[in-house]
């Protein structure tokens, strides 16, 4: 393996690390998505009708923008499973579709294989 070089742990671990690092680039808006799920949750907890920080669900691996959605402009983002929470500017107009926008964010579909893979890791499907 040419990525294997003595020091390291394991051929296995360099392995890991590149999966990871994969899965991160392939499905970071996927995981994001799953972040806001759990903020949302904490939401519906609370309850109340204030705003609340939600993470843009952009592909930039390093990306943390914050968007202030109420839970009803939340939970119209979604209401289809290949519809993700980008703050405005973030879209990437080759795999995205914009169905909406908004002051501080949009609402983008994703096209073609990457929306299916987001129907895939729909955390609600
Ligand atoms: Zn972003």
């Amino acid at each position: 393996m040419k990525e294997f070089h003595p020091g390291r742990p394991s051929p296995g671990y360099v392995a890991h690390v590149t999966e990871a690092r994969e899965a991160r680039l392939a499905h970071n808006e996927s995981v994001f998505r799953t972040v806001n799920e759990s903020i949302n949750g904490i939401a519906i907890a609370l309850g109340g009708d204030q705003p609340y920080e939600f993470i843009c669900e952009c592909s930039t691996s390093d990306c943390f923008e914050r968007l202030v959605l109420t839970l009803a402009e939340y939970e119209h983002v979604r209401a289809d499973g290949a519809y993700f929470l980008l703050a405005a500017g973030h879209e990437d107009i080759e795999v995205e579709l914009v169905v909406e926008t908004h002051d501080a964010y949009v609402i983008v579909e994703k096209d073609g294989v990457a929306g299916l893979a987001a129907h895939d890791a729909d955390p609600r499907a």
